[in-house]
């Protein structure tokens, strides 16, 4: 038997999404050496996207793939060495850090940066998987602008999908809030203000059966009452799923202070965890923003503050 290969690094950074990627730049150029994990997905979560138009820098738009390949070529220009792999368990409660991959690597870091990022939760219909980038999207802030003058449906009953409704009236002409209950779970300053949209109707005790469409794009959806059983259709072009994100942290369970919605709690203002010398950055610490540009300025934070507590350290 061959024991597992341990090899000693300065700084790990565990996802490659915006906050991981940004989080290399800035390591690499302090001269930390860090090894980013990328993942299942590598570049995250714009990488099943068409356009971005949000992002600084790319006065034409970019395409979420495209923007991803800029910033890890960026990333290795400052000699980032980006491994395609998961990272399975860490041990953050002694030092150094232990974290095992999944080809059973082991690695032990002095500092950690955590940008796992967060998994929209979707309705799982296959007419959803079908038309996604193509009428179906789970970020209003992203995808509302294509919607200007047409007709959307949003479902969810949550602040998100308050949130995204609301969004999507000043934009669409109207605004279907699909709702699978009798009421909402939003708070109630966000329930009034979908209320008091004129161009919002919620369409309650109703479950999406299907999203259909002319095979290229979204044209309605297919609704049922929970309670009458009667099957309706909207017309519609765009399909906005706001049914809540999970955080991608099962791994840290036990060791990091999450909320109550598995979320890394950091202190206000920094990316610092509960654990001195590891960090957290981009959507796996923040159900508010969940945007490429703050996912990857909270990374360029945990690089800087890792550095500094690396030299603080010494
Ligand atoms: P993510 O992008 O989620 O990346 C997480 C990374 O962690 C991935 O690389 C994943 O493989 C990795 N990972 C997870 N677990 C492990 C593990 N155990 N080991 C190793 N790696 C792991 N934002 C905008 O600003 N503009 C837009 O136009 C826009 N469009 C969007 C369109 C869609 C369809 C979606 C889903 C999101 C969109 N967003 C947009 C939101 C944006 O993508 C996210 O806010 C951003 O990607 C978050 O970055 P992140 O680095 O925190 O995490
Ligand atoms: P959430 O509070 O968990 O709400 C999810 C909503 O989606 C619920 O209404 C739920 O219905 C519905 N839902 C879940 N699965 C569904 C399915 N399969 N089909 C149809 N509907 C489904 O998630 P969230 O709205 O993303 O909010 C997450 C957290 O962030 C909350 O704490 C929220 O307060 C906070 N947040 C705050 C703000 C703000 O204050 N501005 C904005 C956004 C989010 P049920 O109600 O029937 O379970």
């Amino acid at each position: 038997m061959t024991t597992p290969e341990t090899e000693k690094i300065e700084c790990l950074i565990i996802g490659s999404g915006p906050a991981g990627y940004t989080a290399a730049i800035y390591a690499a150029r302090a001269d930390l050496k860090p090894v980013v994990y990328t993942g299942l997905q590598m570049g995250g979560q714009l990488t099943t996207t068409t356009e971005v138009d949000n992002f600084p820098g790319y006065p034409k738009g970019i395409t979420g793939p495209e923007m991803m390949e800029d910033l890890q070529h960026q990333a290795e220009r400052f000699g980032t060495d980006i491994r395609f792999g998961i990272i399975e368990k860490v041990d953050l409660l002694q030092k150094p850090f232990k974290a095992i991959a999944d080809n059973g690597k082991i690695i032990e870091a002095d500092t950690v940066i955590i940008a796992t990022g967060a998994t929209a939760r979707w309705l799982g219909l296959e007419s959803e998987k079908r038309y996604n980038g193509h009428g179906v999207s789970a970020c209003a802030t992203c995808d509302g602008f294509f919607y200007k003058g047409m007709d959307i449906a949003v479902v969810g009953g949550g602040d998100t999908a308050c949130e995204e409704a609301s969004y999507l009236a000043k934009l669409g002409r109207k605004v279907y809030l699909i709702v699978r209950r009798d009421e909402l779970r939003a708070s109630k300053a966000m329930q009034h203000r979908v209320m008091n949209t004129p161009n919002i109707e919620i369409i309650w005790n109703a479950i999406t059966e299907e999203i259909t469409g002319d095979d290229k794009f979204v044209t309605g959806a297919r609704l049922r009452d929970t309670k009458t059983n009667i099957v309706k259709q909207i017309e519609i072009q765009g399909f906005f799923v706001a049914i809540g994100h999970s955080p991608n942290t099962e791994i840290f369970k036990g060791q990091l202070d999450l909320d109550e919605q598995g979320y890394i709690i950091t202190v206000p203002g920094s990316t610092r965890t509960n654990i001195e010398g590891v960090f957290a950055a981009g959507d796996v610490q923040d159900h508010t923003y969940r945007q490429a540009v703050t996912a990857a300025g909270s990374g360029c934070m945990a690089a800087i503050e890792a550095e500094r507590w690396l030299g603080v350290r010494e």
